[in-house]
């Protein structure tokens, strides 16, 4: 059972932290330059009444199961806590009904689990023995006091289950812990070791409260009845007297309300359906039974007020994970979490307390602390890479503006609403249209770390975080030379990629992946012109020589990367100049002719021999007689297909337009109106140009989908927005007889099993006036040069090829989109560099970008200090420094689970400095480490990992070690057998007897199972 918690004992747990702060300067894997140090002294009252260092904390959810997960939140600067919640459903019981992975926190958070997976007994212990290790561990490290932290009590679901037994003497014992055997254990570890211990004092000891607890929210599932909430609210006040916040569902804004907020953000994807709207508290019953029940609370002496809010239920369509319905919260619940505030604020004129979570963030939570709101809690910010260690800035943010609570400032809070609803960085298209980061490598058991935007994201592999770290330290040549090594146009590239680096950049999970294009940018603008100075051309090391046709980005790179490593080159180019599509094509006002010249001058100087307005008919045969090798790059220029069904003759193709508007004088001429039918990077450039070219009073884009499902870049679709451009959705062109365009209207049907939601036509139909249609939906290969060559072809007539682009003609290579179709420049460079790689081997020639570099050097406190924090991007060479050198440190596995059950252990002899190890006994199989791990694989199941028992163990095929009573260990080993063994008495495979052997040396408690799950 992977999925099933061994809590550790509160002895286990301090000893473990205390061993590890000692050898490793770290609690749980959080490390003390992460520990956040309040301002002595600096208190507040927040809305519950108590005196809190902060008003910030973990939500109750994943990370406030286990006592080491709130440890490690309060080292981090958490200082309110909501506690997991408990139920009468509990244990085996939970977990039997909660499908796994349960967690899915890519973009937007998703989850399918409700309350703790342990029993309500166990989740007691748990929290008294966080509470415990606060007030130890606070005072140890000068970070505070325990009664300067909330525990806030979370129950649900029902009155019956919370006057059960079970859950009522759970809130009795939070409120007054000093007869528990828990409270006893825990004192009793202290006591007997206080000497070991430097500031936390037999006083403190004798004066620490046995009240947890102060304060409950009241969790209500979708669906609870309305006097059910109110008879448990009232039970909780007048029988427990305790502090009281109802949490409230984003239901009761109403089902329209969502609707358009979601899709006004474009979260149209989303599906749910009006019921639990209805189900749910009605808005006007909330705001009575709210009145009545601050009545009663008042009376009492108590506080009481409102929690916004809870997760928001959508179907499951995408499979994102194993059940029908989930809980979303993060990005999208922040505009409906605060539209709630907002609309309660009023009814109440600012006077109903709440306390808030729903995508917070560092670049918000000042904002809404503003506001009076508070205390906040966080859960799918710290489910990202960083995790817990967000927690430091946001308490930094927090002390910067936190008060006394004085209830909401109703015009702030609406001008927040106003502000979010607007803001760019809560629209879906923020994040790019990325789903996931991971990469396809599998995932290794040792050494795992790996920069994913460089291996996995960037098609000529680029030394990114090395020129990234020189960029931002003045190095401009230095970060030159490193990028000169792999990129044959680096100011082009500079300028033009379509940054598939940028897709796996670990900080797209953080903030904004880093600008990779423009520091290369800024690189080359730096130091291009002198590095071209210094070149000239290498010696010849062999006789053979290589012909290239066509001077494109694949041409001109293959001749580079040739030329470079001692071969002579001439490459055959049609037209009067190089680089092709993107300067005789590719919009001026996107990239300059100097900057396309930079480049070809970096081959000019290398010796490349070009010879421009060469016949197009080129003969293989004919050149084979004097070159060696030829390479064939010559493009994707033919027509795109007919994008109406009728009156394709009357369609101008987007390269013609694109070539008149580029090389005509006073470029192309289109009339005043005018469409671009597309959705891709070539249309976007289209209708960008038509808006500019003489004469035109409008272009507009038609597509037959939604703007989420464009094909093109979202920065290219963001720059036609930013112009102000029309892009006309859901309308499908049918026909256009040079002045009147036909086109079906469209609507979005149901997600198909790919999560994709295809259009179907209403059978209507728009008459649209256009003096020029424009089709931009993808160029073809012209293939008759490939035929008259006789290069064998494949259905489409595009050359067949094997794994290093050769031909069926011997040493006859095809190259760049005249290979693949329509693709994109850096694609066409990788291209060159594997047929290049193969002339060059042929001809036992060095290749010298296939040199890889050691790792990036970095100060490694200095990384993990950068670690969860949110960083907004900067514009300039400072953008290198938000790189986090994943190839140097990762431990996003670590980071990410909220459980602190992949750990990071110092093991001497590896590449990487530190090893990752799975600790099955902390893992739920939530599944957070999977979604976030650069590799395909996925931790909790593919690292090394430690059982704590034999039944674990069985029920597991992870690879690792479950320790026996008698020093010996069951092995499970990488082909799958298991083995019983001595450390000293048999050779586990290179890694694994490393890893064992730092274990026992220096990790013993990792070793150690928690008591009752001993073998
Ligand atoms: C409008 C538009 C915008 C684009 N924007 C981007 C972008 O922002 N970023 C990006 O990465 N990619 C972009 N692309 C794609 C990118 O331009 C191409 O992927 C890239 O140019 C392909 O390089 P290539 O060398 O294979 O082909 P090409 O650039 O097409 O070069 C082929 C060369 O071969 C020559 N040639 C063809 N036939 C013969 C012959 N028979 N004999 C001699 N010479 C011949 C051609 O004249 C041409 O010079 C865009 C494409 C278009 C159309
Ligand atoms: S943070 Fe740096 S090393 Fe990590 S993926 Fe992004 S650019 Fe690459
Ligand atoms: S190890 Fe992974 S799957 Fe297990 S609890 Fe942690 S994040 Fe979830
Ligand atoms: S996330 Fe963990 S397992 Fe994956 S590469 Fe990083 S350190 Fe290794």
């Amino acid at each position: 059972m992977g999925d099933l918690m061994q809590p550790l004992s509160f002895g286990h747990l301090m000893s473990w932290a205390l061993e590890e702060l000692r050898l490793d300067g770290s609690v749980f894997g959080v490390r003390e330059s992460q520990f956040w140090h309040p301002e002595p002294g600096r208190l507040i009252t927040d809305s519950f009444g108590d005196r809190l260092a902060s008003p910030v904390g973990p939500a109750a959810g994943p990370q406030t199961q286990l006592a080491g997960n709130i440890l490690v939140a309060y080292l981090a600067g958490a200082r309110f806590m909501e506690l997991k919640t408990v139920q009468q459903i509990d244990g085996e019981e939970l977990r039997r009904a909660v499908a796994k992975p349960c967690i899915q926190a890519q973009d937007e958070g998703y989850n399918c689990e409700w309350s703790t997976e342990l029993t309500v007994p166990q989740a007691y212990d748990e929290y008294v023995k966080a509470y415990f290790a606060i007030a130890v561990l606070g005072r140890e490290l000068g970070l505070g006091t325990v009664d300067e932290v909330g525990f806030n009590i979370s129950v649900g679901y029902d009155l019956e289950g919370l006057k059960g037994d079970k859950v009522n003497s759970y809130i009795d014992d939070m409120v007054d812990a000093s007869a528990t055997p828990v409270f006893q254990a825990c004192r009793a570890w202290v006591e007997g070791h206080l000497a070991q211990l430097t500031h936390f004092t037999r006083e403190d000891l004798d004066t620490l409260s046995p009240r947890v607890s102060r304060s409950v929210t009241l969790s209500t599932m979708h669906g609870c009845p309305a006097d059910e909430i109110e008879r448990i609210a009232m039970h909780l006040l007048t029988q427990k007297h305790l502090n009281t916040f109802v949490k409230c569902n984003p239901t009761m804004l109403g089902y329209q309300f969502a609707r358009d907020s979601l899709d006004r953000l474009g979260y149209d994807y989303l599906c749910f359906d009006d019921h639990h709207f209805t189900e749910d508290l009605q808005y006007t019953e909330a705001i009575e039974m709210f009145a009545r029940l601050s009545a009663v609370a008042r009376e009492h002496g108590l506080s009481f007020g409102i929690k916004l809010t809870n997760t928001f239920p959508v179907q499951v369509r995408r499979r994102e994970l194993p059940s029908e319905e989930m809980y979303m919260s993060g990005r999208p619940l922040l505009a409906l979490s605060l539209s709630l505030a907002l609309k309660l604020s009023r009814d109440f004129d600012g006077g109903m307390p709440i306390s808030f979570s729903g995508g917070v963030d560092a670049f918000n939570l000042r904002q809404i602390l503003a506001t009076g709101i508070q205390p906040v809690t966080v859960a799918t910010t710290i489910l990202k890479p960083g995790g817990v260690t967000r927690l430091r800035q946001l308490a930094s943010l927090a002390e910067e503006v936190m008060t006394d609570y004085q209830g909401i400032d109703v015009d702030r809070l609406a001008a927040l609403v106003e502000d979010v609803l607007g803001d760019e960085r809560y629209h879906k298209r923020y994040r790019e249209k990325i789903l996931s980061r991971k990469t396809d490598s599998p995932l290794p058991l040792t050494d795992c770390y790996k920069a994913p935007c460089q291996d996995g994201g960037c098609p000529i592999h680029q030394r990114i975080p090395e020129y990234l770290k020189l960029t931002a330290a003045g190095d401009l040549t230095g970060a030159f030379d490193a990028i000169a090594l792999d990129n044959t146009a680096p100011t082009i590239l500079g300028v033009l990629c379509s940054e598939p680096c940028r897709d796996h950049c670990t900080r797209l999970d953080i903030d904004q992946a880093i600008d990779m294009r423009g520091v290369k940018l800024a690189a080359a603008d730096g130091a291009q012109d002198a590095f071209i100075e210094a070149t000239a051309p290498p010696a010849l090391l062999t006789d053979a020589k290589a012909a290239v046709i066509g001077a494109g980005p694949a041409g001109i790179a293959a001749a580079m990367f040739l030329r470079r490593n001692g071969m002579d080159v001439e490459v055959f180019e049609r037209l009067e100049g190089p680089y092709g599509i993107v300067e005789y094509i590719i919009p001026g006002f996107r990239i300059t002719r100097e900057q396309i010249e930079r480049d070809y001058q970096l081959a000019v100087h290398l010796g490349v021999r070009f010879h421009f307005g060469c016949d197009p008919g080129y003969r293989v045969e004919e050149l084979k007689k004097t070159f060696a090798h030829v390479v064939i790059a010559t493009g994707s220029w033919g027509r795109c297909p007919s994008p109406v069904r009728e009156g394709d003759d009357n369609i101008l193709d987007a390269i013609d337009f694109l070539w008149q508007a580029n090389n005509h004088e006073g470029g192309a001429t289109v009339g005043q109106r005018v469409a671009v039918i597309g959705a891709g990077d070539v249309a976007m450039d289209c209708v960008r140009t038509a808006a500019r070219s003489q004469g035109v009073q409008e272009a507009i884009l038609v597509y037959r989908r939604t703007e989420p499902y464009m094909p093109a870049t979202q920065h290219e679709v963001n720059l036609v927005r930013s112009e102000g451009l029309t892009m006309e959705e859901l309308l499908a062109p049918v026909s256009y007889d040079g002045a009147t365009l036909r086109c079906e209207q469209m609507r979005l049907s149901e997600e198909d099993a790919s999560g994709r939601r295809s259009v179907v036509g209403l059978g209507t139909y728009l008459d649209l006036p256009f003096d020029t249609v424009i089709g931009a939906t993808g160029a073809t290969v012209e293939t008759g040069a490939y035929a008259r060559n006789g290069l064998a072809q494949d259905a489409r007539g595009l050359a067949e090829v094997d794994s290093v682009f050769q031909s069926s003609i011997e040493h006859v290579y095809v190259i760049g989109d005249g290979r693949l179709g329509p693709s994109t420049i850096v694609r066409a460079v990788a291209d060159a560099k594997t047929a290049v790689r193969a002339i060059l081997h042929h001809e036992h020639l060095r290749v010298d970008y296939d040199v890889r570099p050691a790792k990036v050097e970095r100060d490694q406190h200095e990384v993990h200090a950068r670690r969860g924090l949110l960083i907004a991007a900067i514009n300039g060479k400072a953008e290198g420094d938000r790189c986090l050198t994943c190839d140097v440190i990762c431990e996003v596995c670590t980071e990410v689970c909220p459980n602190r059950a992949n750990v990071a252990i110092t093991v001497p002899g590896f590449a990487d400095p530190r090893q990752i190890v799975h600790l099955d006994g902390l893992c739920n199989e939530c599944g957070n480490c999977g979604t976030f791990c650069p590799h395909a694989g996925l931790p909790y199941k593919d690292k090394i990992t430690i059982f704590w028992s034999r039944e674990t163990f069985d029920d597991s095929t992870n690879i690792g070690f479950l320790p026996l009573c008698d020093g010996a260990y069951l092995t499970r080993m990488p082909d799958g057998s298991v083995r019983e063994h001595r450390t000293t008495q048999e050779d586990l495979p290179e890694g694994m007897s490393q890893v064992l052997a730092a274990l026992e040396k220096d990790y013993s408690s990792m070793l150690a199972a928690p008591l009752g799950a001993q073998s």
